[in-house]
């Protein structure tokens, strides 16, 4: 495959910007070769987007009923929303959602999904439903499911061993697109044992664990009145922080804890519009250090309005920030999939990395090159430029269509199982769990 006439973007840290044909030969990028021949004549291409958090499970959650008391703090949010929501989870509904999420995902140009699946009353096997839907559709993804202690310790045993299932899958099957981490949800809801069960795991199959980490307040006041220590001193205590664990949010670390997360190599995947929805706080991105990734935590896939909104936000409060602040975090994200997939290339352009790209229909106002993308990604670029979508050099949207599956045929899918898992979730009270607070 030869794309033609384009101006392409290689590289986002640095930004690199060459007007020159892409070759694919053999799902990578190539200096010279390929066949058919696609005009992308006007054209911008781009590296393929990295979602660093995301939950395909809540895709059929828009606009979904809700009759109960307001939730007042992140607590009841959880307890109200989704821990009624993943517990009205059967297979069908976690297959919509991942076809749903997935769809949403390459159409706004992102590549590579990093997921995080909790379906309490259906663990076993749900990371399969999950691959299987991604595939079918030709997402990139890195996979883990939700270990927790908040539904009892049958369901937390069922999450660690559903990791280990799925990560000996990839280990032994040929799945070319899927990686796999050791899922869990919170220090706040995970007992010593069930926390230790699942660094093991990840040690076992070297990776890392995925964990959202002082989320909220909740998550530090709980940690400290079960052990003495923060979160990121008790995942630290248990073995969790190394260079193959990825932290989601981290709004609350403060400077020790930092500096634990910082001296191991940590990655944190920051999530900024969810963080503004939830009213949790401000990550202190400043802090925390070059592996900070962008995730939605499931506000869909499109990354050109996460990193937009993320860049804006900490403008806000840091007029400071440069213009490749958004490039250099999505860089970021896309250096996290290459260690999943041991392929250092990913998220770029260069000859040897795997053809993930995006096709752009975007007519430059105003010269585009090095020193000006940042301001065309900030000021002009989004998701609705995206026309064409490669995966590891297999066409998967061309002309804005998805290219593998009917598209119409899955959203009005969706809609008959978003219905049935609207109706089964009204049966659903509030979740009982509540993380220890040391009595304020
Ligand atoms: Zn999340």
């Amino acid at each position: 495959m030869i794309l033609t006439g384009a101006t392409v973007v290689t590289s986002l840290d640095p930004v690199r910007v060459v007007r020159e044909d892409v070759h694919v030969v053999d799902g990578r990028i190539a200096p010279s070769g390929g066949g058919a021949r696609r005009d992308c004549s006007g054209c911008l291409v781009v590296p393929g987007n990295v979602c660093a958090h995301t939950h395909l499970y809540s895709a059929l959650a828009r606009g979904m009923p809700y009759a109960l008391e307001p939730p007042e703090n992140f607590t009841q949010i959880l307890q109200r929303i989704w821990w009624r929501l993943d517990r009205a989870l059967d297979e069908e509904s976690i297959r919509a959602s991942a076809l749903v999420g997935g769809m949403e995902a390459l159409l706004s140009g992102t590549t590579t999904l990093v997921d995080h699946h909790a379906s309490p009353n259906a663990i076993d096997g749900s990371l399969d439903v999950v691959e299987e839907s991604l595939r079918s559709l030709g997402v990139r993804s890195v996979l883990c499911y939700e270990t927790s202690d908040r539904d009892g310790p049958e369901r937390a045993q069922a999450g660690v061993a559903e990791n280990r299932r799925f990560l000996s899958r990839v280990r032994e099957d040929e799945l070319p697109l899927t990686r796999g981490m050791v899922g869990a949800h919170a220090s706040f809801t995970l007992s010593d044992e069930t926390l230790a069960a699942c660094c093991e795991a990840a040690g076992e199959h070297g990776v890392g664990l995925h964990i959202h980490a002082a989320e909220d307040r909740a998550d530090e006041r709980d940690a400290v009145v079960r052990c003495g220590h923060r979160v990121a001193g008790r995942l630290d205590r248990a073995g969790a922080l190394n260079e193959h664990t990825l932290l989601a949010h981290g709004v609350h670390l403060d400077d020790e804890e930092i500096g634990l997360v910082r001296a191991a190599r940590s990655s944190i995947a920051h999530n900024a519009r969810s963080n503004m929805n939830n009213s949790i706080g401000r990550a202190r991105l400043n802090a925390l250090g070059e592996r900070v990734s962008l995730g939605t935590d499931g506000i869909g896939s499109d990354m050109f309005e996460e990193s937009r909104t993320a860049f804006f936000r900490l403008r806000e409060d840091d007029g400071g920030t440069g213009g490749g602040w958004p490039l250099e975090r999505l860089a970021e994200s896309a250096r996290l999939a290459g260690r999943a997939f041991h392929e250092p290339l990913l998220g770029t352009l260069q000859a040897g990395a795997p053809a993930d790209l995006v096709v752009l229909d975007y007519a430059a106002p105003t010269p585009l090159h090095d020193g000006s993308f940042a301001g065309h990604w900030v000021f002009g670029l989004s998701a609705r430029a995206v026309r064409d979508v490669m995966v590891a050099g297999d066409w998967v949207v061309t002309d804005r269509r998805l290219t593998h599956v009917d598209q119409r045929q899955l959203a009005a899918d969706a809609l008959g199982q978003a219905e049935r898992l609207w109706r089964r979730l009204e049966e659903i009270g509030p979740h009982e769990f509540e993380p220890r607070n040391g009595g304020n």
